[in-house]
């Protein structure tokens, strides 16, 4: 696995020992880690630390020139909110881990001339699913979306509209 990706993936692991939500991510400049972070929306309690914001905040402050040098790594399609934010630092190149689970604002990010690479790395893609079967709620608050019913099949979940790039 690419060694970026390898550094997001642990991170994701790291929030999952924590109990929260398996998804990491790496802010890279110039081939170095500047930053690195996993969703924390159970542990901080807070509805903006996914892994792609705790790894942009784990960062620090960088010059405008930095960020745009820069490639943020992330083991899931970026939401709305985090591809806003890689928008905003004009960062030219994300790569993702997977897309199979959640596609987030890819079509945005493209048409804003952002370059997407999308790895579909199989353990990504399994350390989500696992924990979608096993904490559906969680999963679905972290994507602002009602819990659907109990009775629903989990297979069902993972063909959802939220679900397909
Ligand atoms: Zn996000």
């Amino acid at each position: 696995m690419d060694p970026y990706m390898r550094a997001a993936v642990e991170e994701a692991r790291k929030g999952l020992r924590e109990g929260g939500i398996p998804i990491g991510a790496v802010l890279v400049l110039d081939g170095r880690i500047v930053g690195r972070g996993h969703n924390r929306r159970v542990q901080k309690g807070s509805p903006i630390l996914h892994a792609e914001m705790d790894a942009l905040e784990n960062a620090g402050r960088l010059s405008p020139q930095e960020y745009q040098r820069a490639v943020l790594y992330t083991t899931l399609s970026p939401c709305e909110m985090c591809s806003g934010a890689a928008l905003l630092y004009k960062i030219p190149r994300v790569v993702i881990g997977e897309h199979r689970t959640f596609c987030g604002a890819e079509d945005h990010l493209r048409r804003r001339g952002v370059e997407l690479e999308v790895l579909d790395d199989p353990e990504c893609v399994q350390l989500m699913q696992e924990f979608i079967r096993s904490r559906p709620e969680l999963w679905y608050e972290d994507i602002g979306e009602p819990e659907p019913g109990s009775q629903e099949d989990p297979a069902a979940l993972l063909s959802r509209a939220w679900s397909r790039c």
